[in-house]
């Protein structure tokens, strides 16, 4: 069988990522099914190479590619802070509606990680994609249109913002919400995990975060009933044997839980804001943004693509570690069934750890650990997998 699958580069690292990760990709998937499944790639361009080769940064071929296609993986995209072009990543997100980002982050044998027990984080976080204050809708400080809103809200919602306000307006809607929570409940009852944790900042942002919190409480009650429990039913006495557990923590202190009670937290469900930063938080526990993963989707689009950026001082270099972007390509092939592939990639990267010969990043975290380039760890992945 055939799958069509569409690939962007991305900026800085992504070239140097991408020529070890398409081989490695398709020797496992020859190696699991021995020629009995085939992955049928496509280039579509955004980013720098677009730009360079169309003047344009996200093409209209590409977005109408996008638009019919049912699974895409990509490289980071570059964004200039403060001025510039809006995040491309972010505007597929949300031309897309491309609601669920969702990264599992899981430690690997051998990794000398940030915290004593690597082994008890074990998350995968749902953070919703396309609203909050990623929504983009904001107003420099000191211009006409700025000054008019403020004046607007003073005037006829009794506030008292200064006038030389910098604006950022945060969108949070129940449909939107509720999606999202939907899925990460769904995602939990599929593989069996134990609790889902709304994380939010509904104390302070009560009408936003909150109601995210209230929102999510409610597709678990209304459409998940008899396969979930609160933990408020629970001390109340309520027997939560079977049932998925609904917890909500305030984001702060999620960063403090998921420091010393990582064992207590399975799948997060949370804002786009706070999932931001709970994933790189995470992904440092357990040995950085270099092996940390994800997919963006929508109810028929999943593009999965590295949770790092561009890292643009180690570009062209060859140095950068391939295994974000690889084991993003793991949850891919998993997406479309091709899941004895998924391990074979999977497995060969453990085996290059327990071997000890990495590229730099993790050469530092790993004990007389070999550091290699790029390409090196791409031809050692593929011996593994021709091994197997
Ligand atoms: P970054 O993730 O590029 O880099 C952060 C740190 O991690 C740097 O020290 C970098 O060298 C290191 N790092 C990242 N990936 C690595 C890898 N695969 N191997 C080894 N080390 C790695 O974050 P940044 O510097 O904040 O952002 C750079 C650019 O990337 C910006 O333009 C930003 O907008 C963009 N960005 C894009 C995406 C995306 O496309 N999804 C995500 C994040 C940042």
């Amino acid at each position: 069988m055939q799958h069509k699958v569409y690939w962007i580069e991305g900026d800085g690292i992504g070239a140097d990522i991408w020529k070890v990760t398409k081989p490695v990709i398709n020797i496992a998937v020859q190696k699991a099914y021995q020629g009995k499944e085939e992955i049928i790639w496509e280039e579509l361009l955004a980013g720098e190479k677009a730009f360079k080769q169309t003047g344009e940064h996200l093409p209209k071929e590409t977005l109408e590619a996008l638009a019919k296609a049912k699974v895409a993986i990509k490289g980071p995209l570059a964004t200039p802070v403060g001025t510039g072009i809006r995040s491309l990543t972010v505007t597929m997100r949300q031309k897309f509606d491309l609601y669920a980002c969702i990264r599992p982050v899981h430690w690997y044998k051998g990794i000398i990680a940030s915290v004593r027990h690597p082994e008890k984080v074990n998350m995968t976080i749902f953070r919703e994609n396309t609203e909050d204050v990623y929504a983009g809708i904001e107003f420099q400080s000191n211009q006409e249109e700025t000054k008019k809103l403020i004046e607007f809200i003073n005037k006829n919602f009794s506030k008292n913002i200064k006038e030389e306000c910098a604006i950022g307006i945060k969108p949070m809607t129940e449909h939107g919400c509720k999606r999202l929570v939907r899925r990460a409940i769904q995602y939990a009852l599929k593989n069996n995990l134990p609790s889902v944790t709304l994380v939010h900042k509904g104390n302070i942002m009560k009408f936003t975060e909150g109601a995210f919190q209230k929102w999510g409480y409610e597709v678990a009650k209304q459409e998940f009933a008899n396969q979930t429990i609160t933990e408020q039913e629970i001390r109340e006495g309520k027997d939560p044997k079977n049932k998925i557990i609904i917890k909500d923590r305030i984001a702060d202190a999620m960063f403090q839980e998921a420091l010393l009670h990582p064992e207590e937290y399975s799948v997060i469900a949370t804002t786009n804001l706070n999932g931001d930063y709970l994933s790189d938080a995470l992904a440092a526990q357990v040995g950085g943004l270099g092996m940390a993963p994800g997919v963006n989707m929508s109810d028929n689009l999943a593009i999965f693509e590295a949770t790092h950026g561009t890292a643009p001082t180690a570009a062209g270099k060859d140095i950068a570690n391939p295994c974000s972007l690889l084991l993003s390509a793991a949850m891919l092939l998993d997406h479309i069934g091709l899941d004895k592939a998924a391990s074979t990639i999977r497995n060969a990267i453990q085996n290059c750890i327990d071997k000890k010969t990495v590229t730099q990043d993790l050469a530092k975290e790993i004990e007389n650990a070999t550091s290699v380039l790029c390409s090196e760890f791409g031809n050692l992945l593929i011996k593994e997998i021709e091994n197997m």
